[in-house]
């Protein structure tokens, strides 16, 4: 069967006065519905431009895609503005970490919703008002049908999101694109507002990419992962084999830098040392070279002249220089500690 949302190839370069930005540099996957697909980097490793690019929001002024974005069989890169227009709020919808920045101060949160019902419904505006105060209700928002009035400065932080999200699903969209939800939420809400995600799932059939810099929220939500560094995908997988058996350096890395999924929360943590790369001169060879601890043990200096493939075989794949044994070598003292 084809996937429900296929990335082929895909780059998102900018142009900017210092040159050109590859924000994002050749990048594949599928994803089926109702799956969860967590996309997981630092800042600037291009999971957010990702996500911009699936539902047309970039620039086109300064912006240029190549590849290809299949959405239940319609190209999107190439698709008009009118057309993703149509798209976006209805068949793909996505929520951010700033609720506030999503929903006007000056409307309303139950007509807010109401209108996206209606611009894609042409519903009646009692019908609109009746669905914003269900979506209410399916969210967990206490008294709805009087809370609907409210403007968002009336609800709470986590209230907010919920609005966000009941207006991000109330035309069923198939496809949801989560960046980094919870961050700005307390610990208790973001569980809150990751259970209600996984039940709206289960209820509609929903595909979600979810954007997330904590491999911990990854655990929680993810059936499959991918790891963007640099633009690219270093390293993809379901969520055990990527969060149990990390097959890339920088995987690994990241794993090292948080506290253990189920063992004690104190262990210290070694975050990787250097900083991301620059998308206007990204290193050479491999991106992650520069703060590689692993590629000396590469021969040739292969790891700075020579762009290791992403080589997928059934879902999962590694782009890196090191053999299989020299992995299971070098990443033994982390299997010792999981
Ligand atoms: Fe490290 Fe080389 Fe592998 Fe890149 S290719 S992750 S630099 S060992
Ligand atoms: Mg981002």
């Amino acid at each position: 069967s084809t996937p429900f949302l296929s990335l082929r190839d895909l780059r998102v370069h900018f142009s900017t006065e210092d040159g050109i930005v590859k924000a994002v540099d050749g990048l594949s996957f599928d994803l089926e519905k109702g799956k969860t697909l967590g996309i997981v980097g630092e800042s600037g490793s291009g999971k957010s431009v990702t996500n911009m690019a699936i539902l047309g929001l970039h620039d086109p002024r300064n912006t240029t895609m190549d590849g290809e974005i299949l959405l239940d069989g319609k190209e999107l890169i190439s698709a008009t503005e009118s057309e993703l227009e149509k798209l976006r709020g209805n068949k793909m919808s996505m929520i951010f970490q700033d609720a506030l920045a999503s929903l006007s101060p000056y409307h309303t949160i139950g007509a807010q919703i109401a209108e996206t019902y209606r611009k894609h419904t042409g519903c009646s505006k009692k019908q609109a008002r009746d669905r914003a105060i269900e979506m209410l209700r399916r969210v967990g928002i206490p008294q709805p049908d009087t809370r609907v009035d409210d403007y968002p400065h009336q609800f709470s932080g986590g209230m907010r999101q919920r609005a966000m999200i009941a207006m991000a699903l109330v035309n069923d969209p198939e496809l949801l694109i989560a960046d980094e939800p919870t961050t700005a939420l307390d610990v208790t809400v973001q569980a809150q507002i990751m259970d209600l995600l996984k039940d709206l799932q289960q209820e509609f059939g929903t595909a979600i990419i979810f954007i997330t810099h904590d491999l911990g929220v990854i655990a929680d939500i993810a059936d499959d992962v991918l790891v963007m560094y640099g633009g690219r995908c270093v390293e993809r997988g379901t969520k055990k084999q990527v969060l149990s058996q990390p097959d890339h350096p920088y995987t690994l890395g990241l794993l090292n830098s948080m506290p253990s999924l189920d063992g004690p929360v104190d262990v210290p943590l070694s975050p990787i040392p250097g900083s991301p790369p620059s998308l206007l001169n990204p290193p050479s060879g491999c991106r992650f070279h520069p703060r590689c601890a692993f590629a000396e043990k590469v021969p040739g200096g292969l790891c700075s002249t020579e762009r290791p493939k992403l080589d997928v075989v059934e879902g999962r794949g590694a782009a890196c220089h090191l053999t299989q044994e020299q992995k299971q070598d070098l990443f033994a003292d982390f299997a010792a500690t999981r």
